[in-house]
């Protein structure tokens, strides 16, 4: 199966993009999505987080508090490395197993926020990152989460910065105007990927 990893900096617009791909009938798998699995009760991370954070981090109805969880390991650089050793490995053999079970689709779309920052590079074939001006991130990123700018500040500047993600990428997507103007970048992907996936054209 092809698999085209797609990447970004935080609320850059990878969900809004590959909602579209999809639209257009690529396969995604979004690793947030899997993660966020992981973390709900009785799953393989639930007990772990628990364990090592205490129960203050649950909500009433007994779930984990994902944006408490976020906001502790953004000031825990320990924490941090020790809740991504306990779910990479779990994810990587998630999407290794979501990706050789797809078949209704010519590649797959696989978002890894930290693509460059993990081993996540080993499952793709190509890398496609979106890039947007970090004013317009930041702009998006309170919004959407209702963050002060000085917290989506400290998100943004512990990810690799948008100009390395960009050298590192074979394909670009710029995010910085309407979401009606994603379509017709996304197409012209789509198109792409499509014969590269096909063994006979690509
Ligand atoms: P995360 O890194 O948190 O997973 P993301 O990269 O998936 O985020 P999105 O959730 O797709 O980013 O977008 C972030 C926010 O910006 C959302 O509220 C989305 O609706 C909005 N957004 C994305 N692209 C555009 C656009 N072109 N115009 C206006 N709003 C946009």
């Amino acid at each position: 199966m092809y698999v085209v990893g797609l990447t970004g900096g935080i609320a850059s617009g990878k969900t809004t993009i590959s909602d579209i791909f999809s639209s257009l009938g690529a396969a995604v798998i979004d690793t947030d999505v899997v993660s966020r699995s992981l973390l709900e009760p009785k799953q393989k991370g639930f007990h772990k987080v628990v364990e090592k954070v205490g129960k203050s981090i649950l909500l009433d109805n007994g779930e984990i508090d994902r944006r408490a969880l976020r906001q502790l390991i953004f000031s825990d650089e320990k924490l941090k490395h020790w809740l991504e050793s306990i779910l990479h490995p779990i994810i990587l053999t998630e999407c290794r197993e979501q990706i050789d079970l797809t078949e209704s689709s010519p590649y797959v779309i696989l978002v890894v926020p930290l693509l460059f920052e993990s081993d996540f590079k080993s499952l793709v074939d190509r890398v496609l990152a979106v890039d947007c001006s970090k004013e317009i991130q930041l702009k998006r990123l309170t919004a959407r989460d209702e963050i002060s700018v000085d917290f989506a500040e400290r998100i943004i500047s512990q990810q690799i910065s948008n100009e390395d993600r960009i050298n590192r990428a074979d394909d670009i997507i710029l995010n910085n105007g309407e979401e009606s103007e994603l379509i017709t970048q996304v197409n012209k992907l789509h198109q792409l990927y499509s014969l590269r996936s096909d063994p006979g054209l690509g």
